[in-house]
Parts: structure tokens; C-alpha cells; sequence
């Protein structure tokens, strides 16, 4: 399960000579940006453009569910190698009632999808990439219904306008940035497989548009254009379809997506999935992403621990989190899935007793020699675990808006530029590479195995975190496939434990630790801590520069202040 992943991050062991580049010129990074102004309403996303088209919504008088559905619009265009039309999402409502709604807006696998859906003609899983750039990865794209569902029952401006500034986006142009051409450099495979993707994003010898770079993508204005002004049923019913459904088909080896498989696409709302951590309510995204349940697995089994004695300067705190990582992601494993398909046990994987008793299973100054799956309340089948691959591409971003609503939306096409398949002028996700491509271990089925309009196992952590009087100040989310769940993680610990402001907390380096193996973040004050996690008993550290990307916006005394990764191009604009 980790051998995929680790071919695709080229590790360096420490100790042996580092070479893996450089994080970028911190020069070049926008740094946490804050804005707080009382009564007013922010957005925090990946791109300072689709900010802005969130936060020109909430001058308009609009909610924060149409600032948010216009950010995820404008990522289309801007970041058109993380989310888009072509994908999905989860998104969590917090209404200034009190009250909480999740949307699973989840890509769903075709109806004629089954358990050998990856496996070759020899019955064995095929190549990773094979899968990818094939209409086998793509999942009915679902942000369209996701945004629909919103807008109607919290949307405040007419549906057409949310699409205003990300046509003007696609007919005007952007510029290329200097972390879109890094990723049209590595991954051309996926950028340019598509005559669209090429002619839009490479020159006439194949080379990579250079940074500044106008683009315009009138095809994408178009296809938005027809969305604003007749309704997400234009993307869903008809010819649009029509034109998904048959390129995904004839880029398939097997009898794929229909148009049949479009019409019928439903949004979900799910329960929320909620805990208590020291005097917090994390409430987050339950199946069929493994988001809530991980979060506050890590965080709880955590709880005993004075943390903040610690703190993030000492190795004792990184030994402690890389612990609850492993005793979590082996829950993950075995367990979450899509709970329409499978049982996944979510109240027994979310109960305080059975949490902290996982806790206690770690030693705060030496590694357990071993982490296994626990049992909690309600396990119907002991799932083995798949072999699910990982890749990143994927987008985060926060609203509020004055009244106190708030958006916490993460929005995908799986890995960069998705399936690399291009319909209307933006790419189509290759979410189902999301399934176990193995569906049985030794006879026994695997949860998150392939079945038709079953919804793959996402990472996906949308959260919302309420204090002891029941009061929103913390939403939150990230990018980054499986680090996802650690991310929010570290970023709770940094404001909850450390008592940080959420920018710094989202600044502080990252270890990831799913497995037997840690990562560290490539170039940060990790590093230097090596030594001390190996003498308790860590090994196999490798340092990399991690695809890491989280948003966020905290109440605070002077208002609400947004604040995004200082790793990426995100930033936060006030109304
Ligand atoms: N498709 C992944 C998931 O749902 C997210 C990929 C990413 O964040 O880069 O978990």
C-alpha cells in the first residue's frame, strides 16, 4: 500500500546524503496572510484569484455558500491542476443557528463498475498510471450537483452570478504562476495527454508555458457560461453529458460511464461526524472519507499527554503524534469505506472509551514495536486491508460570511490533473484510483473495493471546530491525499495545545506517519530532530518535501481571520 506512494515522492533516506530539491524560495511564498475586520466576511483558498471570487461575492451581499461555490469555480480555471467541474467534494454548512450540514458531493463509480475494475487480463492490479490515464480512474464528476444542492437550500444570489468572476477568468486569461509550471513540468504525462490540455497549457515543441504566461481557456468560459445560465442540469442531462459519458467510455477498456450514470448522480448529506477534544467539538466528514473519524483519532488518543508542556520544539511531542498516526491509519485501513456498500463501525471508531484506550497502548519515550487494527462497537466484518494507491491534487478553502455562516469545502480531481482527460475545456478526475484496485486479500473482500455507484474512501477533511459555549473559531481543511487528516491534525494540536494563532499552526511542520515508515517535511525543524526520534526506537525516517496545502479561517477577538499554508500561492481576502 505504501510501496506506490513512496515511488511517487522519491524518498532519501537521512543520514545519507539529502538531495531532494529545495522547498521554494520562501521570497516567492505569500506568507500567512490575516484578515479581520469585525462583522465582516472572509475567504481562505489555494489561489489569491479564486479568493478574491469568493470574497466579491460577499460584497454582493451573498452567503458563504455562494463565495464559496464561486472559489471552487474560479479554481477551476486558476488551479486547474487540483479541483474543478471535473471532480468533486465534501462540504460542511455551519449555519449561524448552530446547526451543521454535510454534503458528500463524492465522485461515484459507474454502475457497471465491479470488483475487477483494476485488475488486468492476468487477475492482477494494473500499473498505477495505466489506471489513472484511462476513463477506468473517472468517477461521475459531482461538484456541479455538490454546488447546486448548496446554493438551494443556502445560497442568497441568483445561481448565475456565483459564475461571473471564474468566466471572466476563462475568457480573459490568467497568469501562470510559478507553482502551476512547476506541476505542467512534472507532470506532463497527465497535463498534456489531452490535445485540449496541450494546445491550452504547452508550446508548439511541448514545452511547458512559461511563468506569466496569459492563458485563456474559452472553452471552459463557455461550459461555465452554460452552467450559470441554464442550470446544473445542462451539465447533467443532454448533450454536455452526452459528451462525458462517451469520451470516458471510449477512453475505457471495459463497458464504462453512461449517461445514465450523470442523470442520476445524488448528493448526499451525511451526520456529522462529531468529538470532543479538551473542551473542543471537531466535527468533520464521515464516510465515505476516512477525514473525521482520523483527525480525532490522532487527537484523542493524545489527550493524556500535556502537550502543551511539550510543545512542537521538542521530538517528545513528534514521537507522541507519529504514535497516534499509526494506531489511527491502521483503524483507517481496515475500517472506513462507504458506509452505503459496507458497515463502517463509525460510532465505536469515534467512542471516547475506545479512543483512549488506543491511546494508552502508546509509550510516550519509546515506538510500539507493532500497531494493529483495533476492534470497536459495531464491527460487522474484519475488512484485510487494500492496497489503495496515493497521489495529491486537491484544493481547500474556507467562507464566512457576516451573518456567521461558514463554508468548509475541499474540492478534487484526485491527482493533478485528474484522469488528464479534458471535456469543455477542464479535466476529468481520476477518483476511483481512491478504491483498493485489489478487492479481495486472501479470499476476504476489502472494504473500499470497486462496486458500481459505490464511492471511493477519500482522506478529505473538512472540519469545524466549536469552543465549550458552542461557538464556531476554527474551519478547516487541506490538500495532500492521505497527509490530509495529519495536516488538520497538527494545525488543531498547533491552535488547541500550543496556543497558536491558526496561521502559525499551520506553518508548523508536518510528520506523517501512516505506517511502520515516518516523513518529514523536507527542510524544516524536523530534520535536526532525527536523532532523537531514533533513539526512541523510530527508524526509517526519510525527509521530503511533502504535498502539503491547508486553509482555514479563526474567530478571534477582533473577528474572523483567515489564513493560509505559507508553502502554497494560497491567501486569505476579506469581504
Ligand atoms: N483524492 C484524495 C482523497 O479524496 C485527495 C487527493 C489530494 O488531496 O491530493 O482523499
Amino acid at each position: 500500500m505504501l510501496r506506490r506512494f513512496l515511488l511517487l515522492f522519491v524518498p532519501l533516506a537521512l543520514g545519507a546524503c539529502v538531495t531532494t530539491p529545495a522547498p521554494a524560495d520562501p521570497a516567492q511564498v505569500q506568507r500567512p496572510v490575516t484578515s479581520a475586520l469585525p462583522g465582516t466576511g472572509v475567504v481562505s483558498a489555494a489561489d489569491p484569484r479564486a479568493a478574491e471570487a469568493g470574497a466579491e461575492m460577499l460584497r454582493r451581499g451573498g452567503s458563504a455558500t455562494d463565495a464559496a461555490i464561486a472559489t471552487m469555480l474560479a479554481l477551476t480555471v486558476v488551479e486547474p491542476q487540483s479541483s474543478g467541474i471535473g471532480g468533486g467534494g465534501f462540504l460542511l454548512h455551519h449555519s449561524a443557528d448552530g446547526t451543521i450540514k454535510t454534503l458528500d458531493g463524492r465522485e461515484a463509480a459507474p454502475a457497471a463498475a465491479a470488483a475487477d475494475w483494476f485488475l488486468g487480463q492476468d487477475g492482477r492490479p494494473l500499473p498505477f498510471m495505466d489506471a489513472v490515464l484511462s476513463g477506468l480512474s473517472v468517477g461521475v464528476p459531482s461538484n456541479i450537483r455538490l454546488a447546486a444542492e448548496a446554493h438551494a437550500a443556502h445560497g442568497a444570489l441568483p445561481w448565475a452570478d456565483l459564475f461571473a468572476p471564474a468566466i471572466a477568468l476563462a475568457r480573459d486569461g490568467f497568469v501562470i504562476t510559478e507553482r502551476f509550471r512547476e506541476f505542467l513540468e512534472r507532470a506532463p504525462n497527465r497535463a498534456a495527454a489531452d490535445p485540449q490540455g496541450r494546445a491550452l497549457f504547452y508550446d508548439s515543441a511541448g514545452e511547458p508555458l512559461p511563468v506569466g504566461t496569459r492563458v485563456r481557456n474559452p472553452q471552459l468560459g463557455q461550459t461555465l457560461e452554460h452552467i450559470a445560465r441554464h442550470g446544473p442540469e445542462w451539465f447533467y442531462s443532454g448533450e454536455h453529458a452526452e459528451a462525458i459519458a462517451s469520451r470516458v467510455a471510449a477512453e475505457s477498456p471495459r463497458a464504462g460511464m453512461t449517461l445514465g450514470d450523470l442523470t442520476s448522480y445524488a448528493v448526499k448529506e451525511r451526520p456529522p461526524v462529531c468529538g470532543d477534544y479538551r473542551g473542543y467539538r471537531i466535527c468533520g466528514m464521515g464516510p465515505p472519507s476516512s477525514g473525521a473519524t482520523t483527525v480525532y483519532a490522532i487527537l484523542k488518543q493524545l489527550e493524556r499527554f500535556d502537550l502543551a508542556a511539550l510543545g512542537p520544539q521538542s521530538a517528545q511531542f513528534w514521537h507522541l503524534f507519529a504514535e497516534s498516526q499509526r494506531l489511527a491509519f491502521a483503524d483507517r485501513e481496515r475500517y472506513l469505506a462507504d458506509s452505503d456498500y459496507v458497515s463502517v463501525p463509525v460510532t465505536g471508531l469515534m467512542d471516547p472509551g475506545y479512543l483512549i484506550a488506543r491511546g494508552g497502548l502508546i509509550d510516550p519515550d519509546r515506538r510500539m514495536a507493532a500497531v494493529a487494527p483495533g476492534t470497536p462497537a459495531g464491527v460487522a466484518m474484519v475488512w484485510p486491508d487494500g492496497d489503495e494507491p496515493r497521489d495529491s491534487g486537491t484544493s481547500h478553502f474556507v467562507t464566512v460570511d457576516r451573518a456567521g455562516n461558514a463554508v468548509t469545502y475541499t474540492s478534487t480531481i484526485e491527482g493533478s490533473f485528474g484522469s488528464g482527460i479534458m471535456v469543455g475545456g477542464y479535466y476529468l478526475n481520476n477518483e476511483l484510483t481512491d478504491f483498493s484496485f485489489a478487492p479481495e486479500v486472501d479470499g476476504r473482500p476489502v472494504a473500499n473495493r470497486v462496486e458500481g455507484g459505490k464511492r471511493p474512501r477519500s482522506s478529505m477533511a473538512p472540519t469545524l471546530v466549536y469552543d465549550a459555549r458552542g461557538q464556531l473559531v476554527l474551519a478547516i481543511g487541506a490538500a495532500g491525499g492521505s497527509t490530509i487528516p495529519v495536516q488538520v491534525a497538527r494545525a488543531l494540536v498547533g491552535v488547541i495545545d500550543f496556543g497558536l494563532p491558526l496561521g502559525e499552526a499551520m506553518a508548523l511542520p508536518v510528520l506523517f506517519s501512516p505506517g511502520d515508515t515516518i516523513t518529514i517535511e523536507q527542510g524544516s525543524a524536523l530534520e535536526a530532530m532525527v536523532p532523537s526520534l531514533q533513539a526512541m526506537g523510530h527508524s526509517g525516517i526519510t525527509a521530503r518535501a511533502l504535498p502539503l496545502k491547508i486553509n482555514g479561517a479563526q474567530r478571534t477577538s477582533a473577528g474572523w481571520v483567515g489564513a493560509a499554508d505559507p508553502r502554497s500561492e494560497g491567501t486569505a481576502v476579506r469581504e
